[in-house]
């Protein structure tokens, strides 16, 4: 232990087999010392960042079924949505009265639309001037698997319409084995990778999301952690690592029990540690809350994430925290930080 803790001090990269040890044996205040070292060799700053924006989900309709999801609706099921351009249109204009200064947009695997649905729809949000940070690799994916186009194809084509950076979800667990048992009409893991390694080499920024707490034991989440590093190394490409945990309430997996904030931080605090090439580490207030997003900040993150106007994927697994503006800078602030606003490739505003 204090070897590994001598590396993780000195700035070195530390192994799976030493992340494991850390985990299992790392005392809970030592790992969220040790993590609030590598963010403040990382972010000497006095601020900790946080973007304004809306996630807008362009439909529910989904031929995934996810076990872990409450949000989408099977093609077959009766209210399923499909949001209209003036739908949009009315919801972006609301995020830029508020300082916005981009959309998340994603939706379920729609069994039909066409990739020109999806191209129209960027240019037609690109009318209003803001980044979009939109479609996570299982729908770029399935767009392509739609039109028979390669991966890169559908890339550049999305790029040229107007797709600006691409969000880390749909990566849950990048083990096979767990994404065979949860999400089997989903893509692999190697398929993720993929997928963010052509937009990355394309010139596009994104992130990585790891959903944990569900059926993954310590070893796969070390998978997906080595395979988020591995990948980072390759190009550079991942602007933060965002990890939250399974929201059970309304899913398949709803008798799984829920992780609870002193597990959440002691992950939070392993990633920061073991992604030491990824710049930035992001808290997850809508799923822990307030108090405990304050807490983050000393166990390895430095950004507070997005106020999320709009969220309904965590709200429909009955996940209820809700943040303005204002309440973020103040919760900020009140740990003894310097709020900031930024943009998705953290630029300050
Ligand atoms: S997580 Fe995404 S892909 Fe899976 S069922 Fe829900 S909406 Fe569909």
């Amino acid at each position: 232990m204090e070897k590994i803790r001598d590396k993780v001090l000195a700035g070195e990269r530390i192994t799976a087999s030493e992340a494991m040890k850390l985990s299992s044996e790392g005392d809970f205040y030592e790992l969220g010392f040790l993590a609030d070292a590598v963010k403040k060799r990382l972010h000497p700053e006095p601020y900790i960042t946080y973007v304004i924006d809306r996630n807008i989900n362009y439909t529910d309709i989904c031929i995934s079924a996810c076990k872990f999801c409450a949000f989408f609706k099977a093609p077959e099921d009766e209210g399923g949505y499909v949001l209209t351009f003036e739908e949009l249109g009315k919801k972006i204009e609301e995020t830029k009265a508020l300082g916005g200064t981009q959309i998340l947009l994603q939706g379920g695997l729609h069994p039909d639309k066409p990739l020109e649905y999806y191209e129209d729809m960027l240019r037609f949000i690109k009318g209003y001037d803001i980044h979009v940070h939109g479609f996570s690799p299982p729908e770029i994916h399935h767009f392509s698997g739609l039109a028979g186009l390669p991966v890169r194809e559908v890339l550049k084509r999305l790029m040229k319409a107007g797709l600006d950076s691409i969000p880390g979800g749909g990566a849950e667990i990048l083990s096979d084995r767990v994404r065979q048992e949860t999400a089997p009409r989903k893509c692999t893991a190697d398929q993720w990778i993929a997928v963010m390694e052509e937009s990355h080499n394309l010139g596009m920024r994104t992130t990585a999301t790891m959903m944990f707490g569900h059926i993954e034991t310590m070893e796969e989440r070390l998978e997906h952690l080595t395979r988020v590093r591995d990948l980072q190394d390759r190009t550079g490409g991942f602007t933060a690592f965002i990890p939250w945990p399974f929201q059970p309430d309304n899913t398949v997996l709803s008798h799984l029990p829920k992780t609870t904030g002193f597990s959440y931080l002691k992950m939070l605090a392993l990633s920061r540690i073991f992604l030491e090439n990824v710049p930035n580490i992001q808290a997850s207030w809508v799923t822990q809350g307030p108090k405990i997003a304050q807490v983050s900040l000393f166990f390895g993150a430095n950004d507070f994430g997005s106020t999320m106007i709009e969220e309904n994927v965590v709200a429909a697994a009955g996940v209820g925290f809700r943040l303005t503006e204002q309440e973020i800078r103040n919760l900020v602030e009140e740990a003894g930080f310097e709020p900031r606003q930024r943009l998705m490739n953290y630029t300050l505003v």
